[in-house]
């Protein structure tokens, strides 16, 4: 249950923003930050791609987005979009046909900026497709392939550029009276982003997509994008978040929730509080959490556990957390529920133990009405 009542430090006030659906699932609003990713498989490669999105949704994508390059790409997505778990957002860049099939398709959204796709009478029809066949839209400026107008009058890619780049997007939707969209603002520079989404913040009402495009790698890709959505996020800005690594589509998910989880603004599976180790550790450490990171993926119940090598911080610690094991002497340590001590656990079996205190304690929170743990979503 969230305590946050009484630790005012831990408020994020969210920016209001209207609601829009990505098929069922809402975006904006009250409704809990979502996680998205994209697949980097063929799109025609029906199998590969939808293996892909269910491994994604396994993880915790709400949503997943696939690109839409070809004809033989939005025959593909209506099988797609059959078989998958989550909603799809398709991804089309120019050519208003792909538009058209993809909501014909049934993709849940497209990601379609409507001031690149021609003539006047082309936006209305790719615009008519999306509300017949009820899809919204995500317009997704990206400080790289700003228009040429823009760069002129700004002479390079700025925050500014970019919020009138979106704005004159959102203008094209209004004037079809289409107000079922989204909005991204992204740049792989940091600063260029943060700054351009919190103009973008304060001119629109519409649900914001964060990410930091083109991040990098697993590691830097990670940092950059903790840094750059974390301080919007904290700032109240973002609807729903895609991180963006040269990575498997799954570490991006699982990244996205990982900084939803440090900001307390979603939380979904095991949340391991863990010490660097040292000198005084009586169990291996890092060895233990890498084995327990992996051996609880499957619990997708909010819940914490800590893992700290000795008592300088691990009673402490514990006491703040569902299961606790701190390292003692001779080869055992202390078990801790419900922040109480509970009882001792030889080193070797200690792995096994917490796994199986861990899914106890998750069927139990489980069980419990939704009522009782709805405050931790
Ligand atoms: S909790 Fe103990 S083992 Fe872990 S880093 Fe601190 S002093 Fe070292």
């Amino acid at each position: 249950m969230s305590l946050n009542h009484i630790r005012p430090w831990r408020n994020i006030y969210r920016r209001k923003s209207r609601q829009i659906m990505v098929g069922s699932v809402p975006v904006g609003g009250d409704a809990p930050i979502t996680v998205q990713t994209m697949t980097n498989t063929l799109t025609t490669d029906v199998a590969a791609t939808l293996d892909q999105i269910q491994r994604s949704a396994d993880a915790g994508a709400d949503i997943v987005r696939v690109s839409v390059p070809d004809e033989a790409s939005a025959k593909a997505l209506k099988e797609i979009v059959r078989e998958s778990p989550v909603p799809i957002v398709a991804d089309i860049h120019f050519h208003y046909r792909r538009g058209i099939e993809a909501a014909e398709a049934g993709a849940a959204c497209l990601r379609i900026n409507p001031g690149n796709i021609g003539s006047k009478q082309r936006v209305r029809e790719v615009i008519q497709a999306a509300r017949d066949n009820g899809c919204s839209m995500r317009i997704g400026v990206n400080a790289g392939s700003l228009e040429r107008h823009l760069l002129e009058k700004y002479g390079e890619p700025c925050p500014d550029a970019m919020v009138e780049s979106g704005l004159e997007h959102i203008r094209i939707l209004q004037d079809n009276d289409f107000h079922e969209f989204k909005i991204s603002c992204k740049a792989s520079d940091v600063f260029m982003a943060a700054a351009a989404y919190q103009q973008l913040a304060d001119a629109t009402d519409a649900p914001i997509h964060l990410g930091i495009t083109e991040a990098g790698g697993l590691t830097s890709g990670t940092i950059k994008s903790a840094i750059g959505m974390g301080n919007l996020l904290w700032m109240g800005i973002g609807d729903t978040i895609r991180v963006s690594l040269s990575a498997d589509p799954v570490e991006e998910v699982k990244v996205g929730y990982e900084i939803l989880k440090s900001l307390g603004l979603r939380h979904r599976g095991v949340n391991i509080i863990s010490c660097p180790s040292c000198a005084r550790q009586g169990f291996d450490v890092i060895k233990t959490v890498e084995t327990l990171e992996r051996r609880l993926e499957h619990i997708k119940t909010p819940m914490s556990l800590s893992i700290i090598g000795c008592v300088v911080n691990g009673p402490g610690e514990a006491l703040m957390t569902d299961v606790g094991f701190t390292g003692g002497g001779s080869g055992a340590g202390m078990v801790y529920l419900a922040g109480k001590q509970s009882h001792k656990m030889s080193n070797d079996q200690m792995i096994e133990h917490i796994v199986e205190e861990v899914e106890k304690k998750a069927a139990q929170l489980d069980a419990q009405p939704a009522s009782a743990t709805q405050a931790a979503e």
